[in-house]
């Protein structure tokens, strides 16, 4: 079975599908590998080394498209490459097909097997799997950074002879796997945390890292059973804002993780509470490259809101500056910072996938559509489309 590794193409995007050492892995399970040239290079591996580990160099990308039997990349496929990919090829990527129907339709009619990274159900078995909590936990990570890099004073409390200074304060909306990592992050750092989740089991997770879990009565909130938050009515989400409103105004930081699995993230933060905030406090908004928790935050942008200039102003586009406002980071690609370990984690986990269902004696994917974790992330096979819940979202419009 030949396993292609497309150079990702987005713009700005440095990490790679696999690294080398995966591609050795891929190689002793009896795969060929082969890599678009240059698909290493943003995190720092060369097509040397991808070569010492096995793998072969083409520097054709259509040929690369065309000839794999399994594609693995970490973006969804460009539609204009769908019609490169071999019928019956399996294609593994994130996909985000609950807003994608498009090139899910395209992938069906091409006859691909397209798995979703982001569907792998979140189950033990497929914990190492699982990309989206691997990317997650590195973007909290990199907030935590971002902001504390932003902020004009320091995350923990110094004694000095010069006085003493108080550590910051951050607040965590959002306390899931991003939301974990950065609380940890900004606890290593020695900033005073605060953090809440509409899921009741998050408290003790939160305390257990040394934060304060912020208590506000929603009434019923509970989970799905794959562990995901269920979205707020209109009157849970106001009474949410209205009881986060004293704690955003006198924190330094607010970092927002908050999604609700398929739907449009909620808006938690709105254009009064960030003004309530410090000159020179930091927003850091995970989900601006979907709409955003924070109203007015901008995806890959810097936004200002409030201080002495007035108005908002983009990074480098005047008005307020980040001192004299309240600075809204709205990087949409949050692991790309950490480039190198965001590809040695997802090319791990592709690797499980593919290892999990490896035929040693054939010496390729066996694919399985009775096994619980492909049943959960197949989304087309054989020209149809297989996954339930695509299937019925698709033909209802319906809830994911
Ligand atoms: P996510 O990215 O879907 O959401 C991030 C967080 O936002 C969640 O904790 C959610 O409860 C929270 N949220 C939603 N609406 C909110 C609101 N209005 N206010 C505040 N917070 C809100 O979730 P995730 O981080 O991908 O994972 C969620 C959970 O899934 C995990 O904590 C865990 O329980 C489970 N999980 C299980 C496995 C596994 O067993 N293999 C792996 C990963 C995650």
């Amino acid at each position: 079975m030949l396993i292609g590794i497309p150079r990702e193409t987005a713009a700005g995007e440095k990490r790679a599908p696999i690294t080398p050492d995966i591609a050795g892995k891929l190689r002793r399970l009896g795969a060929a590998v082969r890599v678009e040239a240059g698909a290493g290079l943003g995190c720092g591996y060369s097509d040397g080394d991808y070569q010492t580990a096995g793998a072969g160099i083409e520097a054709d990308r259509e040929a690369l498209l065309t000839d794999a039997d399994l594609i693995l990349r970490i973006r969804k496929p460009e539609a204009g490459e769908v019609p490169l990919l071999k019928r019956g090829c399996i294609h593994a990527s994130h996909l985000d097909p609950f807003n994608e129907k498009e090139l899910v339709r395209a992938l069906q009619s091409q006859g691909v097997t397209a798995l979703s990274m982001e569907m792998i159900p979140r189950t033990t078995r497929s914990q190492k799997m699982d990309a989206l909590s691997s990317q997650a936990s590195l973007a909290g990570y990199v907030m935590a950074l971002l902001a504390a890099s932003k902020l004009p004073s320091v995350f923990p409390m110094m004694m000095t002879p010069a006085g003493t200074l108080k550590p910051a304060r951050v607040f965590v909306i959002g306390a899931g796997v991003a939301g974990l990592q950065a609380i940890a992050t900004a606890k290593r750092l020695g900033a005073r945390v605060t953090a809440f989740d509409t899921r009741p089991v998050v408290a003790e997770q939160v305390r257990s890292l040394g934060a304060k879990f912020l208590e506000i009565d929603l009434g019923e909130t509970g989970q799905t059973a794959g562990g995901y938050a269920i979205e707020l009515t209109s009157e849970q989400i106001a009474k949410q804002r209205a009881a986060q409103k004293a704690v955003i105004a006198e924190s330094d930081v607010v970092i927002t993780t908050a999604q609700v699995f398929g739907r449009k993230p909620p808006v938690l933060v709105t254009r009064d509470m960030l003004e309530a905030m410090r000159p020179g406090s930091v927003v850091v908004d995970m989900a601006a490259g979907q709409g955003g928790n924070v109203e007015g935050s901008v995806a890959d942008e810097t936004v200002v809101v409030g201080g002495a200039a007035g108005g908002d102003g983009a990074d480098g586009a005047g008005g307020a500056d980040g001192e004299s406002g309240v600075s809204i980071i709205g990087h949409a690609n949050l692991p790309n910072a950490v480039c190198r370990d965001a590809s040695r984690m997802y090319g791990a986990n592709v690797f499980n996938l593919i290892e999990d269902n490896w035929d040693a004696d054939a010496k390729r994917f066996k694919l399985d559509l009775a096994d619980d974790i492909l049943q959960g992330c197949v989304i087309t096979h054989g020209g149809e489309i297989v996954n339930e819940r695509i299937k019925q979202f698709l033909q209802t419009g319906g809830k994911p």
